[in-house]
């Protein structure tokens, strides 16, 4: 089926949905308070002479990437909570992220060491083990397992290591203790386990939420913004001992001790959608401040913007609006379309799939033709002219501009703008005629830009 008629297909389902409001008065005097007490020290190490947008900072201002070692850059990804199909929108995210590793390691010569967390214990993990009456640990490894080959179909690099929650439990354990010990999280009375966000003010507000939701439900806690580090098990929930009573940890914690455990105390590059840009990525490193006694425990922060279903609803599964990416994959022509689609959009901005689909259904047609062209004239089935000086100076203008694209903040719709006007001077740089010429200019144009997609991770070339 082509895609464009896939909107006519999918029924979406729009929740109303209330945000809280922005910004409360305490949350302005709040962040106007401490943003003034930490600032972004940029890191000492290797330049790699590309600007990213850090979301330490709060001006447009780029940064510039500076690793510690060229050789081992630190990248701590968000990885998912298994208990459902994975959608686009997180498809989206993993594949955006995919080009930037692949871009940093192919255009710019850093090696790589990514490490992804596995959310396999949850609220609703449990919830859906119980509506399902399965056990929580077959929910999570089958959900597990449907993100693994989610993420193969979408040719999305795997990372270096994946570590779970519940592989990690004494490390978590230990680690709370420590910040226990360190007085910046408390035991109540119910074997709960709280981090303390007044000792944290400094830390707390170096991402700057857009808003906060106070759980008030909590009675227990001492103050509202103070997050959950260890949760008491209810009856007939997954547990696990600890000095102060049987339980599993909260969701932020988690990542902060698996990236600890990994890079310790301190991190290159840590990623994720922008919706855990806050609360999730602010207490990470608040946890993480508070055990390492640290001022900058991850030095780049980047976030994808979110793919959203129509007007300013993200896709989201507990929002019930999400296409699953399988069900994306069997619709497609071909899987390498959602990654091109990611390639139109800027990683950092949201986007609408129906937005430029058809757009990137005419691209991918008339690329996968042109090589069909090239290939044919290239291997003497069709006999043509070739303007092989004219080819190579486009192709020497696309090389040098997609260098300065990556360099601005990874922009990859810009490089391929660039590569549209590369195929545009091939196809005016060759006249299919009777008479058989050299095909030196089209052997180099099929290189170059197989070249480019090999490195972008797309597979579609290699298929015609
Ligand atoms: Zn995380």
């Amino acid at each position: 089926m082509l895609l464009s008629t896939y909107r006519m297909r999918i029924r979406w389902h729009v929740p109303k949905i209330i945000f809280p409001s922005a910004f409360s008065q305490e949350r302005l005097l709040h962040l106007k308070k401490h943003k003034e007490k930490w600032t972004w020290t940029m890191p000492q190490g290797h330049d790699t002479g590309i600007k990213v947008k850090n979301s330490y900072l709060s001006t447009r201002k780029l940064a510039p990437l500076i690793v510690k070692d060229p050789n081992y850059v630190t990248w701590y990804a968000c990885g998912p909570t298994v208990y459902d199909h994975s959608h686009v929108g997180h498809g989206a995210t993993y594949l955006q992220f995919d080009m930037i590793r692949r871009i940093l390691t192919k255009y710019f010569g850093l090696n790589i060491a990514m490490v992804m967390g596995i959310t396999n214990m949850d609220n609703k993990i449990i919830n859906r083990a119980l509506l399902y009456d399965k056990g929580f640990m077959e929910i999570a490894d089958t959900y597990e397992s449907t993100f693994m080959d989610d993420m193969k179909n979408l040719n999305i690099l795997p990372p270096t290591s994946f570590l779970r929650v519940t592989d990690v439990i004494p490390h978590i354990v230990d680690f709370i203790q420590d910040i226990i010990n360190k007085k910046q999280a408390y035991v109540t009375g119910n074997g709960n386990v709280y981090f303390d966000y007044n000792s944290a003010h400094q830390s707390i507000a170096k991402l700057m939420g857009e808003y906060f939701e106070p759980d008030i439900s909590m009675k227990e806690k001492r103050f509202e913004k103070d997050v959950s580090l260890w949760k008491t098990a209810r009856p007939g929930e997954p547990y696990w001992d600890a000095p102060w009573g049987k339980g599993r940890p909260g969701w932020h914690i988690e990542c902060s001790v698996i990236a600890s455990m990994c890079f310790g105390n301190n991190i290159d590059i840590h990623t994720g959608a922008t919706d855990l840009r806050f609360p999730h990525h602010e207490y990470e490193v608040a946890q993480c401040d508070a055990y390492h006694r640290c001022q900058q425990w991850v030095n780049y922060f980047l976030h994808t913007g979110h793919v959203k279903v129509t007007g300013d609803v993200k896709m989201s599964k507990s929002l019930g609006n999400f296409v699953r990416i399988v069900d994306f994959l069997n619709d497609c022509q071909d899987p390498d379309i959602l990654r091109l689609l990611c390639a139109h959009n800027k990683y950092t901005k949201n986007f609408k799939i129906s937005d430029k689909l058809s757009e990137v259904e005419i691209f991918f047609a008339s690329l996968t033709s042109l090589l069909k062209q090239c290939k044919d004239i290239g291997s003497g089935r069709i006999k043509a002219k070739v303007n092989t000086p004219r080819i190579e100076q486009a192709i020497q203008v696309f090389e040098k501009g997609i260098i300065k694209d990556f360099q601005d903040d990874f922009n990859i719709s810009q490089a391929f703008t660039k590569l549209r006007k590369l195929m545009k001077q091939i196809e005016t740089g060759f006249v299919v005629q009777d008479a058989p010429s050299d095909v030196v200019g089209v052997i180099k144009a099929i290189f170059v830009i197989e070249n480019f997609l090999d490195n972008l991770g797309f597979t579609f070339h290699k298929r015609i």
